[in-house]
């Protein structure tokens, strides 16, 4: 084939790395993966089938998979001392459907935290299958202080008697005690999944409490906090491995993406080295940072801080919505999400918060003082929204901080 044939994808290409160069990186879900794991998910690695798991595959030539997939598995094992590993769901949302067609049946009751309280989409959400297929009950945070009332949990599970309680969320910036999930769990007889997408490399370096011990079922995805390839994992007690693996292949999937999961061998043995804890560390204090210094200018941060590696500001008091933020934050190369937060009243296309991270700009070496400036920065595009000149000199601004940070 001839090289470089694509020149219209190329073009695309070097527009979305000067995109990621430039601009100010703050949604919370995501992160850059390194240079090994991105060679390692472009590689050979993409050009076979495999089907199976290690020692039972459905095709020939599959004996070094068998050891690039064990690699990972032991990785994953010995990070968060689980007892069983399965490293080949696609996504996070797969990971999770594969759990629950593996322990539940239709009808079942699932109780999970509301979207628009900071859970996710594959927990239950109207538009989504589980919906269709569960009985879905949603937990929420108190009124006053916007966090998990594990009372409020309680009652609602002594009362609808679920089959699987939920623990995990999207946006929420305070500590989840899955101990406490897991008493709840057992009380009512329900099995416990703790659903650590956004938390996980946070918990792999013991900076927040690891559900391994407590939950039945562990869910996670490898690109966001863990600063992997796009993917999901699932780790779970003895007792329920052999229902999940059997239901994510064959029950839900033919061949495995090999290439991504050898890219997630390359970020467990990145995540095992002492530099990452360091980073996490690092993330959680830019954080509470700019969180800090985003209520000194007034905004009103949901929690009033936080303990992970994001936070919500409710724009309402600026009389803005999240949605109008984020175009003005896009304008300028500041990329923040719009969220709904808990005791919303708006549409969820144009919700009332904004989602703030510090998972990606952390790994392009930000610190603290740098925290203030972004801030700084997203106060002044946010106060002279209506000032096209303001915008573009800050834009240019944008650049050249980020420009200073790589170099
Ligand atoms: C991101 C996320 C997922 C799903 O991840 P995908 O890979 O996008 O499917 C699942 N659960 C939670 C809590 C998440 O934040």
């Amino acid at each position: 084939m001839k090289k470089n044939l694509d020149i219209q994808l190329q073009a695309l290409l070097e527009k979305e790395q000067l995109r990621q160069r430039q601009g100010i990186n703050l949604i919370a879900s995501e992160n850059y993966a390194s240079q090994e794991v991105m060679n390692v998910s472009g590689s050979v690695l993409c050009n076979k089938y495999v089907e199976g798991y290690p020692g039972l595959r459905y095709y020939s030539g599959c004996g070094v998979y068998d050891q690039i997939e064990q690699l990972a598995i032991d990785r994953f094992k010995s990070i968060f001392k689980a007892d069983h590993v399965n490293v080949q769901p696609h996504s996070g949302s797969q990971a999770n459907a594969a759990v629950y067609l593996a322990l539940l049946q239709p009808g079942d009751t699932i109780l999970s935290m509301d979207l628009a309280a900071g859970g996710h989409l594959s927990h239950g959400h109207k538009v989504n299958w589980t919906h269709q297929f569960y009985n879905i009950v949603s937990y929420g945070v108190d009124p006053i202080s916007y966090q998990i009332n594990y009372d409020q949990i309680e009652a609602l599970a002594i009362a609808c008697k679920p089959k699987l309680i939920i623990a995990g969320a999207s946006a929420y910036s305070r500590i989840i005690d899955f101990e406490k999930f897991a008493q709840i769990a057992d009380k009512v007889g329900a099995l416990f999944l703790a659903d650590i997408a956004h938390l996980a490399g946070l918990i792999a370096v013991g900076l927040h409490p690891s559900p391994v011990g407590f939950a039945d079922v562990i869910t996670m995805t490898t690109h966001k906090t863990f600063q992997g390839p796009r993917g999901g994992v699932i780790m779970c007690k003895q007792q329920f491995a052999q229902k999940i693996d059997k239901m994510l292949m064959p029950g839900m999937q033919g061949g495995a993406l090999m290439n991504h999961v050898a890219a997630k061998a390359v970020a467990a043995l990145q995540v095992s080295q002492p530099e990452f804890l360091l980073y996490q560390k690092q993330v959680i204090k830019n954080a509470q940072v700019a969180a800090q210094e985003c209520m000194k200018l007034g905004y009103r941060v949901l929690t009033g801080g936080t303990d992970n590696h994001m936070f919500l500001i409710d724009v309402q008091s600026i009389g803005l919505n999240g949605r109008q933020v984020e175009e003005i934050l896009e304008s300028v190369d500041i990329f923040v999400n719009r969220n709904a937060i808990a005791f919303d009243r708006q549409p969820p296309l144009s919700p009332s918060g904004i989602r703030i991270g510090t998972a990606a700009i952390t790994t392009c070496r930000a610190q603290e003082s740098d925290m203030i400036t972004i801030i700084h920065l997203i106060d002044r595009a946010i106060k002279n929204c209506n000032q096209p000149q303001v915008l573009d000199s800050i834009k240019e601004e944008v650049h050249a901080f980020m420009a200073q940070l790589f170099s």
